[in-house]
């Protein structure tokens, strides 16, 4: 519920998009914070990077998303922007699985705070295979997509930077895979899930909900001077052994801070727990007879 002394309550913040993502932040920012989000006019977020084949570090995607919040205000008079980016792919070790991970960024440049929010997820569709022209497969692969509900792309597998979008019919996506095909350096043409949220109700659900974990946050005002998004931002290890009493690898305690004053607290983990057991403690694994001396 908006909390009707809450500084963003009635204040418009910005986002720079392009791919319509007010639909899955608008409705949180306004019932938790009273906000409104207001999509930034003429600004081109792709010049900050397109597909290119590779999966960004996740530094990387902060910063981009960073300097895309910022974009909104180039354009549009006000206090607050937010920006998101999104990065899908293949999980590592696990066959024909795909997960990815949405950043999100924030910026009061009133307040001076600046902060992200992330959420790791494997729900998506996102896949992508390589044909030969002619590939009976293809019109199957764009329905294992959900397309035409979702978005396809087509490329030449030898160039990236020229993906075709915009593909109506399943005759449009076997056609540009014949033509891209023919026209990369290995004969191949790529095809792969439109991740643009747009086109993409999967990714837009994520977003829904990164944006309320987002929307959460800054509704809690710092104790000391009252900036919004108070908030986690570390764990700090060292739950000392149940055996021997050393620091171990687990969670001894959470720290919630303010991104403008600095102000920090320190409060116990959730699940009250104040010793790790002696499992986690390389000293007494190794030698058991220690943890009772
Ligand atoms: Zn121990
Ligand atoms: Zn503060």
């Amino acid at each position: 519920m908006a909390n009707p002394a809450h500084p963003y309550t009635n204040q418009r913040i910005g986002l720079a998009t392009l791919h319509e993502k007010e639909r899955a932040f608008g409705p949180p920012f306004r019932r938790m914070l009273g906000a409104e989000v207001v999509v930034a006019p003429k600004i081109d977020t792709d010049t900050l990077g397109t597909f290119s084949g590779e999966i960004p570090r996740k530094d990387e995607l902060v910063e981009t998303a960073l300097l895309k919040a910022e974009m909104a205000f180039a354009t549009l008079d006000v206090d607050c922007a937010i920006a998101s980016e999104g990065s899908y792919g293949p999980i590592e070790n696990v066959p024909l699985r795909s997960g990815g991970v949405e950043i999100m960024a924030f910026v009061d440049r009133k307040r001076g705070v600046r902060m992200v929010e992330t959420m790791l997820t494997h729900r998506t569709n996102w896949r992508m295979w390589r044909f030969k022209p002619g590939d009976p497969l293809v019109p199957v692969a764009a329905k294992s997509l959900h397309f035409p509900d979702y978005g396809v792309f087509v490329m030449k597998n030898s160039d990236y930077s020229h993906p075709v979008k915009g593909l109506q019919t399943v005759d449009d996506i076997v056609s540009a895979v014949e033509r891209e095909a023919r026209g990369s350096d290995d004969g191949l043409a790529l095809m792969i899930a439109d991740m643009r949220a747009h086109r993409n109700p999967t990714r837009m659900k994520v977003l829904r909900a990164l944006g309320s974990k987002l929307a959460r946050r800054l509704a809690r005002l710092c104790p000391k001077c009252g900036a919004p998004g108070f908030g986690h931002i570390e764990s700090r290890r060292g739950l000392p052994c149940a055996g021997c009493g050393q620091p171990t690898h687990y969670v001894h305690f959470e720290i919630d801070g303010c991104h403008a004053c600095g102000h920090a607290v320190a409060r116990p983990r959730p699940d009250g727990r104040t010793t790790a057991p002696k499992l986690a403690c390389q000293p007494c694994r190794q030698d058991p007879a220690a943890a009772n001396r």
